[in-house]
């Protein structure tokens, strides 16, 4: 009797479009930097992982250290699931991670931290706990308007005060001149303003994340715009253009009114209803395309959102936890954040975290008691995170040392290929082992395989399977920047890794110079 093939019941369709670029492989084995697959004729290859879990392997496939350490949790039976109960791991992981924020950020301000299970859900705990704050701080605004209030009333009645008369013409009571007409008018306009649904902020080519909210903060319109109205909007800032940010948040702004008493005058001001609900921004954006931000940008936020009393969130997810050659790579521009959210390399690759720290100037701690999850802030996860940072901090930082060499040399090797390819590599960015590699857009291309690919958005599985077929190299794009190439290893990538990698690189470069019609078909 023949086998009947199994169905395929998970990610059929993905799998499906993998197939046509010859990327549908299983791999089965997987240490340090390599991935292992057999292919169809038998042959075991070896593939060098430049996409690393997108983020997820800072100390690679299978570390054995973190394996061990798992093995040692497992065997030692130490409760995994003890929700309401005291967490001294997770408490543990907090504070280790605030040890580093006071050295890397400069900051004595203790960070409290939230846990989820990923990087979305993470991003999801940041807009709920922005969102809490948010409503506090509207009502403490209203609240102190209704006490002005009834200040400015005690004054008119007892005739200590009057009402100027613009102040009707003001609110649109043109006509009254009766006080209550006017708190009548001052709150209906105020409670329409305190309507309206929160707004956040963050810089075009964004990733946060695909969960029901977060999906808004991530600019790739394929993955947003279906799921627009489930949630809260965003509004995407180009980067570097505080101009730009600063339309942005004038033609958002939504006042309200409030009533003060001076010299013996009722008068109407206008205050800042806080509509905006935090500024979500990466210190390397990933999936734009590996784009550092500048420190000079990063300042201007920070001013923004100090005046706005809005929370700036740094996500670390992709670029965080050693990568960039510092445990937070916000380190370098200066940036500190009020919330900052690390997921990914945090849980060594083996287990799955995501956590939210919030500095205690901005933490509700209110929050607690109405956020939880199953899986979150679990005992295994947490003492792996824990070795994951005595690992990273071990001999005075050696793994983020180990970042800079490794990305310094894979940096060097893309610049020499840009050098000698400069019709075909349009820039090489990014710090440590978070690269890209961004190719000269392709949909006027002489080959008309080429440019149909580049106009169908498919260029890029084109050329990583390619990359895969010929050259032993996994790598893919960036999801919202097509054209740029991930190259975000381990710490453990070999020189012989990069030599690879070299090689692959100036053949596809070749293929695209020569307009090679069928030069990356492997299928
Ligand atoms: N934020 C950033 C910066 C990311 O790079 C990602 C994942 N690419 C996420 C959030 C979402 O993380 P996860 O895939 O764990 O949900």
């Amino acid at each position: 009797m023949n086998a009947v093939a199994a169905p395929v019941l998970a990610d059929a369709n993905v799998r499906t479009m993998l197939a046509q670029f010859g990327l549908d492989v299983e791999y089965t084995r997987s240490e340090g930097n390599a991935l292992h697959y057999t292919d169809e004729e038998g042959r075991e290859h070896r593939v060098v992982d430049f996409a690393c879990g997108f983020g997820s392997l800072m100390l690679g496939h299978n570390n054995s250290e973190i394996a061990e350490r798992a093995k040692q949790i497992l065997d030692a039976k130490i409760p995994v699931h003890t929700q309401l109960a005291r967490h001294s791991h997770t408490n543990d992981l907090a504070a280790a991670l605030n040890k580093i924020i006071q050295r890397e950020l400069g900051t004595d301000e203790p960070y409290y931290a939230l846990f989820g299970n990923s990087g979305a859900e993470a991003v999801e705990i940041a807009i709920k706990h922005a969102e809490f704050d948010r409503l506090q701080r509207a009502q403490e605004l209203l609240g102190g308007i209704e006490d002005h209030i009834s200040a400015a009333r005690a004054a008119v009645t007892e005739g200590t005060a009057q009402v100027s008369p613009e102040a009707y013409d003001q609110v649109g009571v043109a006509g009254s001149t009766r006080f209550e007409d006017l708190i009548a008018e001052v709150r209906r306009r105020n409670e329409a303003a305190a309507a309206t649904p929160p707004l956040f902020l963050t810089i075009e080519g964004s990733f946060h994340g695909k969960l029901a909210s977060s999906i808004q903060l991530t600019y790739n319109e394929m993955f947003r715009t279906p799921f627009k109205a489930l949630s809260a909007q965003a509004r995407f800032v180009p980067a570097d253009q505080p101009d730009a940010l600063a339309k942005i948040v004038s033609d958002e702004r939504v006042p309200v009114l409030d009533v003060v008493v001076e010299d013996g005058t009722v008068r109407v001001v206008e205050r800042d209803f806080p509509v905006f609900g935090a500024f979500f921004l990466e210190p390397i954006r990933g999936e734009a395309g590996i784009r550092p931000l500048s420190r000079e940008f990063a300042q201007v936020i920070e001013q923004v959102c100090a005046e706005l009393g809005c929370p700036v969130v740094s996500d670390e997810i992709q670029c965080g936890t050693g990568r960039s050659g510092a445990f937070f790579a916000a380190s370098h521009i200066g940036l500190r954040g009020d919330y900052i959210i690390l997921a990914k390399s945090l849980a060594g690759g083996i287990a799955k975290t995501g956590v939210v720290l919030v500095r205690e100037g901005r933490y509700r701690q209110d929050f607690e008691l109405i956020h939880s999850s199953t899986f979150g802030k679990d005992s295994f996860s947490s003492l792996i995170a824990l070795k994951v940072i005595e690992m990273l901090e071990a001999d005075g930082g050696q793994a983020y040392r180990a970042a800079v060499e490794r990305g310094d040399k894979l940096k060097a090797m893309l610049e020499a290929v840009r050098a000698d390819f400069p019709d075909v590599v349009k820039d090489v960015r990014g710090r440590g082992l978070m690269l890209g590699l961004e190719f000269h857009d392709q949909s006027e291309a002489a080959s008309e395989v080429i440019r149909e690919q580049t106009q169908h958005g498919v260029i890029g599985f084109a050329v990583a399977g390619y990359l895969l077929r010929k050259h032993n190299i996994r790598t893919f794009t960036t999801a919202s920047a097509l054209h740029t190439f991930r190259f975000e290893p381990s710490i453990h990538l070999g020189d012989e890794d990069i030599a690879q990698l070299d090689t692959a690189l100036r053949a596809v470069c070749e293929i695209l110079r020569r307009q090679d019609e069928n030069g990356f078909a492997v299928v």
